[in-house]
């Protein structure tokens, strides 16, 4: 029988999943929606509901799933989530809940480092040593592979980057500390710039469409990308401010790790693209010592929305090569 993997990613509001088989070919996606508010057990219930099916078109297909990998938001360590800020889920031992409802093993880790690790195991990134990742969309996630290994640090949290602290009298952000990268240079941030500019009387593009919503409005890449080519200039001052901080925070990085590639993926950077690259470069060699970006290429993502899932899918790889696939 052939031997196949499920690869999840699980997110606030979605979880998607992928049954591979072993060409690492994705032979079908599932989807269920997630709410946090509906608790720990729905939500177990809606991932159960993803695997199940993909089993079922394993068994249908004739393999056998021989292991599911995950990438979750949050601090995860050993297969507990210590800490997520989307789903409410605190030391819970999701590995072992998925694994005693299928009896498969279950390997689960950082969505932003299974990204990264996606990148490193079958795109962009494929065969380098040393690389950084950084996700761009409604938060900045990041991911370090060092010495061709992810590196997790001591708890589990290692490649925070969003949460470099820019700006100590800077806004507070989501993790209570202030001034962040991601409250600069995530949606969140160019969202939060654009209202303050409103509220100072500028007359910034989505004025109406923020005087018509709510508070809970979610701002879309392709509208960032939508009012940067109609040439609004608050969207270009604050698209302007993201690639700033990203760039101080890539070139911090560097000053570290000195890595050979980083990655830029996310909502964000795919809606736009190498120009947003570029932008963010130009700080990058501002803000890191001299010498720092020879030999250091940028890219963008190649997999895009699917880089979860073939991290996931890399996870499974390189915690089970005894697994046989
Ligand atoms: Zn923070």
């Amino acid at each position: 029988m052939k031997k196949a993997i499920i690869a999840l990613d699980v997110g606030g509001t979605k979880v998607l999943g992928a049954l591979f088989d072993e060409e690492f070919n994705i032979i079908q996606r599932k989807k269920k929606t997630t709410k946090a508010y509906e608790g720990v057990d729905k939500i177990l219930n809606q991932i159960s509901k993803v695997i199940a099916k993909l089993l079922e078109t394993a068994e249908e297909s004739e393999m056998e799933v021989v292991a599911i990998g995950a990438g979750v938001p949050g601090v995860i360590k050993e297969g507990v989530v210590l800490f997520t800020p989307n789903l409410p889920w605190n030391h819970y031992p999701l590995a072992n809940e998925i694994e005693s409802l299928f009896n498969i093993p279950v390997v689960i880790g950082n969505d932003a480092n299974v990204s990264l690790l996606g990148e490193w195991g079958h795109g962009i990134a494929k065969d380098t040593v040393n690389t950084v990742g950084f996700f761009v969309g409604t938060g900045v996630g990041g991911g370090l592979i060092l010495n061709s290994k992810i590196y997790t640090g001591n708890m589990g949290l290692a490649g925070e980057i969003g949460h470099i602290t820019l700006n100590p009298d800077g806004i507070i952000c989501g993790c209570g500390s202030r001034g962040c990268l991601e409250s600069y240079s995530s949606k969140t941030g160019i969202l939060k710039y654009i209202q303050s500019q409103i509220r100072h009387g500028r007359d910034c593009q989505l004025k109406e469409e923020l005087a018509e919503n709510s508070s809970d409005y979610i701002l879309r890449s392709s509208v960032i990308k939508e009012a940067l080519e109609n040439g609004d200039p608050c969207m270009r001052e604050a698209v302007e401010i993201a690639a700033k901080y990203l760039g101080i925070s890539v070139a911090s990085t560097l000053n570290m790790i000195n890595p050979e590639m980083v990655v830029f993926g996310g909502g964000l950077v795919e809606a736009l693209g190498n120009d947003f690259v570029e932008q963010i470069k130009k700080h990058v060699i501002l803000y890191s010592v001299p010498h720092a970006t020879e030999e250091c290429t940028f890219q963008l993502s190649v997999l895009g929305d699917d880089a979860c899932l073939y991290g996931a899918l890399t996870l499974v790889e390189s915690n089970m090569i005894s697994s046989g696939i």
